[in-house]
């Protein structure tokens, strides 16, 4: 069987493979960026959805569900917004052959949509706070090239957004969107940092931006999320104000959390190997395939076996397929691992006489399992496989970071570079321009390594105020 390319050497064309093999989604749809779901990553992104769902809901956040259309008007009230979503909103101007009075913006984001309606929903501190969060698809017109849950023009989209009655409340709003975030990230076993975003990278509208962003080989690195702080810059032009309790008008301070399906991205880009896509067992379609070894005179005993195995687990609320079909089971075994099943249960006709099976994780890791119930071993099996994973994961990732002393070091960073940077944005853009990426920003928290004190900024030399940022080539 065919490997997939070199995923080190060649990351992006490995990782359009590794989405094909996978049959995840199906790119033949007739506009570009615009993918279909396929039943087998539909039911990924589901369960991915529920771990967002899950995590969101855990913090008091409630569902709303709002409209597609924004119109203009209110669309343009924030002027930093809809300069940085301007290039890219899709516009609707008719109803039928009727130009319509005014124009419809197909959201490409939810702010302009939900905040009138949250002036009128807030009218005084009782109705505060407010965390309400949606799970739609918005629309982006990407002019660069597309691919599948990275860049795309139809994303499918989770935003929480909150109104808080102080500045202090919508910071600790965003602290409690890093814990959340940190719950994901486990349930995925996708290692991260969250940064701080320099003020030229922040969100059009926004005070602060903390971006999530994972490192996915070489100086790579993949922005999965972002939590904004922005104070009244939204509450202001949307007149959203509350009575304090001496009568007087407030405005709101508001948060938003958004993620997306660059989730499953990542889950790719970051677990993915040269046999295609390895699934933690939260999100995998089918946590277990099970594989009966059928020969012409053993008649039906390994395939009876398995499909009473597949009924028991499932009893455990298991997801598991049984795959009868006719190929060879070499075949079976390449099939479900490009797609990314945990843990592969093979059933041979003497097998199936003992009540034993031979448990193959994703990660290569072979064993027999019983005489005696299964249901417990594969169990254990499972949650052996994503602790594994997630110790991979953390080893790649304790290796995708070093420390650069010198702009000149930059260029042929083989990492996600670590540079002491003062703050200033022209220091900022040298660091730039010399790593031909970006600066991500001054983590918060932990550094990924622990490079001591910093020194002076890299590119001016200055001690005061400088920081270790993290600077990379966002895919
Ligand atoms: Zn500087």
């Amino acid at each position: 069987m065919a490997e997939l390319p070199d995923k080190a050497e060649r990351f992006i064309d490995w990782y359009l493979e590794a989405v094909e093999v996978a049959g995840l989604t199906d790119k033949r749809y007739p506009v570009k960026g615009m993918n279909v779901w396929t039943p087998y990553g539909f039911q990924a992104r589901r369960l991915l959805d529920g771990v967002l769902i899950r995590g969101i809901e855990a913090t008091g956040s409630q569902a709303v569900e709002f409209p597609t259309l924004i119109p203009r008007t209110e669309f343009q009230k924030e002027k930093q917004h809809v300069k940085g979503f301007d290039e890219q909103v899709y516009w609707v101007t008719r109803g039928g052959a009727t130009e319509l009075d005014v124009p419809l913006v197909l959201r490409p984001t939810s702010e302009t949509a939900m905040y009138p309606i949250f002036a009128i929903w807030i009218r005084s501190h009782r109705d505060l706070p407010l965390n309400v969060y949606q799970i739609v698809n918005v629309f982006r017109y990407e002019t660069k090239t597309t691919r599948p849950f990275l860049r795309i023009r139809e994303i499918h989209f989770f935003e929480e957004h909150t109104c808080q009655l102080t500045d202090d409340a919508a910071a600790a709003r965003c602290r409690s969107n890093l814990d959340t975030f940190h719950d994901i990230a486990e349930a995925l076993a996708l290692p991260y940092v969250a940064s701080r975003r320099p003020e030229w990278d922040k969100f059009p509208g926004a005070f602060y931006s903390i971006a999530l962003d994972l490192p996915v080989g070489g100086a790579r690195t993949l922005q999965v999320g972002t939590i904004h702080h922005y104070r009244e810059n939204f509450s202001r032009p949307y007149e959203i104000r509350y009575e304090d309790l001496s009568g007087a008008l407030q405005y709101v301070h508001q948060t938003t959390f958004g993620l997306s399906e660059r989730l499953l991205g990542a889950t790719v880009a970051v677990h993915g190997d040269r046999r295609g896509v390895v699934f933690p067992s939260s999100i995998a379609p089918y946590q277990v395939v099970i594989v009966p070894i059928v020969s012409q005179n053993s008649g039906p005993i390994a395939l009876d076996a398995a499909r009473a195995l597949a009924t028991r687990l499932r009893a455990r609320d298991l997801r598991v397929h049984v795959d009868d079909s006719p190929d060879r089971p070499g075949a079976k075994y390449y099939l479900w691992e490009s797609r990314g099943v945990p843990l592969r249960i093979e059933i041979g006709p003497r097998e199936a006489a003992a009540g034993t099976v031979t448990a193959v994780n994703r990660l290569g890791e072979k064993k027999s399992l019983g005489p005696g119930p299964l249901e417990e071993p594969i169990i254990q099996a499972l949650a052996d496989f994503d602790t594994a994973l997630s110790a991979r994961a953390r080893a790649t990732f304790q290796q995708s970071f070093s420390v650069a002393h010198r702009l000149e070091e930059l260029a042929n960073s083989t990492t996600v570079r670590l540079v002491a940077w003062c703050g200033a944005e022209a220091c900022g853009h040298q660091i730039e321009q010399a790593i031909e990426g970006a600066v991500l920003g001054v983590p918060e928290g932990p550094l990924p390594i622990d490079p001591g004190p910093p020194p002076g900024c890299i590119a001016c030399g200055k001690t005061v105020d400088s920081k270790w940022a993290l600077a990379g080539r966002p895919l």
